[in-house]
């Protein structure tokens, strides 16, 4: 079933995956600017929890500038407009997880569908180190699969989770913002949920 899925597929999935600070968007960056060069029509949205969408650009934990195109996260069939209308061969999509899954699904089939190749990146887990959004079953899907991971500020072992340390208990709260949380690497074993 799953084989048949991917055959009828004509554009590829790649599934980066990971905790914050385990080099996401970096990674997503790189590959943009490469793709760029190359002359691909790419364009890039990023998921963002406030309910604005638009044109702007997102920095890496690095500070590089990404050119990128805004989507509340309760609107991402918006990513199908913005993709209609300019005939893009290639999306990228950072922060995949803050869309609701069923819907962000539909969304990625549908650009695979219509032959465009599709680049994600998402937390798997949220705070509470529970299934974040589709990330993990898109996972699952992809055609190419990375996971990514950072390093646990307490044990200094491989660290695949994202614990929050200050914000409020909502699923979705990112680092900018005037509703905003604050976050650090750790390993599962470390790991503790916050509560407020
Ligand atoms: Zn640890």
């Amino acid at each position: 079933m799953k084989k048949q899925e991917k055959l009828r597929a004509a554009g590829k999935l790649t599934v980066m995956a990971g905790p914050m600070f385990a080099g996401k968007t970096t990674k997503l960056l790189t590959l943009f600017s490469i793709l760029s060069k190359l002359n691909y029509s790419i364009l890039c949205f990023k998921a963002e929890s406030r309910k604005v969408s638009g044109m702007g650009h997102t920095n890496s934990h690095d500070e590089r500038p990404l050119p990128v195109i805004y989507i509340s996260m309760d609107e991402p069939e918006k990513i199908l407009q913005y993709v209609g209308r300019d005939g893009i061969q290639k999306v990228i999509i950072d922060a995949v997880h803050f869309f609701p899954k069923a819907r962000i699904l539909k969304v990625i089939d549908a650009l695979l569908s219509a032959g465009i190749d599709v680049w994600v990146n998402g937390l798997i887990f949220d705070y509470r180190k529970e299934e974040f959004g589709a990330t993990r079953e898109l996972f699952r899907r992809a055609d190419e699969a990375m996971e990514l991971f950072s390093v646990c500020v307490r044990c200094g072992s491989k660290a695949e989770h994202t614990e929050r340390i200050s914000g409020g208990l909502e699923q979705s709260l990112g680092t900018t913002g005037t509703r905003k949380a604050q976050y650090i690497p750790v390993c599962a074993k470390c790991h503790r949920v916050y509560s407020g």
